[in-house]
């Protein structure tokens, strides 16, 4: 008897032992973030030509683009697909796309299949490139103009379906308001949308260019996988920081990034977890359904330079 029930309190212990170790295990973190040696492509998906409001024309930029190592380029011409045809890539991947701008806040259509026309009601517009005019949709510059409100956090919360939002935009530096968007970001974040954040140059003539940009990781050239990357959050946002790895195991996130000097790791509603000196850095989340849902982390370089990783979630 002695024996039995020491086995059977053995086997309780064991038991709750496998409990414990299975609960640990479930939580982790969703990153969007793949295989280390999938490479990275740059590139910009805000740019306007002599379509629009751009004082170059189509070829002129691509030549400019190419020129600084850009491997993906998207012409975001007001409310008008550019067609490329017919023009030297030089190398680099176009991605057919707009910006769709009458009638109410501007957002790019990237990876169109087709235009979808401006409606004053930006969900409508959501639903018909979700609905099958293919690609996604990001809400742009929501902090430019003398209001620092070009699109009212009240409409990035009301909106569903739009894949991202312009989080640095490069011409409002020559503009009024924010450049930067990271606080109607983690806003949207923190209420339950899964919204990915994008830095483009939004580029009109030469001095706009190469001042921020997208890292996307994706092993084929071409047009419909690198979107398809994007849409799926594999890629970072950069003003200059290049990032040399990203990893998670269960809730800890290990970044490298030889360029960096700080980071900085934020959760709901911009609070920062911690902030950590040199140019590597490993975090472990602790979750709390109401005040941890997700971490993003930030990289600070020399100067301005700065990434910015796409939010984790944490996994109940
Ligand atoms: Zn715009
Ligand atoms: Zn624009």
């Amino acid at each position: 008897m002695k024996t039995g029930k020491a086995l059977g309190l053995f086997t309780a212990f064991l038991v709750l032992a496998a409990m414990g170790a299975v609960s640990a295990s479930a939580q982790s973190l969703d990153s969007p973030y793949g295989d280390p040696s999938v490479p990275w492509l740059r590139g910009n998906l805000h740019t306007h030509s002599t379509n629009s409001d751009g004082r170059q024309p189509p070829q002129a930029v691509i030549d400019d683009y190419a020129g600084r190592g850009y491997d993906f380029l998207m012409f975001s011409d007001h409310d008008k697909i550019t067609d490329t045809a017919g023009l030297d890539a030089k190398g680099m991947v176009l991605i057919p796309g707009d910006e769709i701008s009458a009638k109410g806040p501007h957002m790019l259509h990237v990876g169109a299949k087709e235009r979808v026309e401006p409606d004053a009601d930006r969900q409508v517009v959501i639903d018909k490139i979700n609905g099958g005019a293919g690609g996604f949709a990001i809400m742009n510059h929501p902090n430019w103009q003398d209001s620092y409100n070009h699109c009212d956090l009240a409409v990035l919360q009301k909106l569903q379906g739009y894949a991202g939002m312009e989080i640095f935009n490069g011409v409002v530096l020559f503009l009024t308001g924010s450049e930067v968007a990271t606080d109607k970001w983690d806003r949207v974040l923190s209420t339950g949308h899964r919204v990915w954040g994008f830095a483009n140059d939004d580029s009109h003539d030469v001095p706009h260019r190469g001042i921020a940009w997208n890292m996307v990781q994706c092993a084929t050239r071409n047009a419909d996988d690198v979107v398809a990357a994007m849409k799926a959050g594999r890629f970072y946002a950069s003003t200059g920081v290049k990032v040399d790895e990203i990893r998670t195991d269960g809730l800890t996130v290990t970044v490298k990034a030889a360029n960096a000097q700080s980071f900085r790791v934020h959760t709901d509603f911009g609070r920062t977890l911690a902030r950590i000196e040199g140019s590597e850095m490993k975090f472990t989340a602790v979750p709390d359904p109401k005040k941890c849902t997700y971490i993003r982390v930030e990289c600070f370089g020399a100067g301005e330079a700065e990434a910015w990783l796409q939010p984790m979630f944490v996994k109940p």
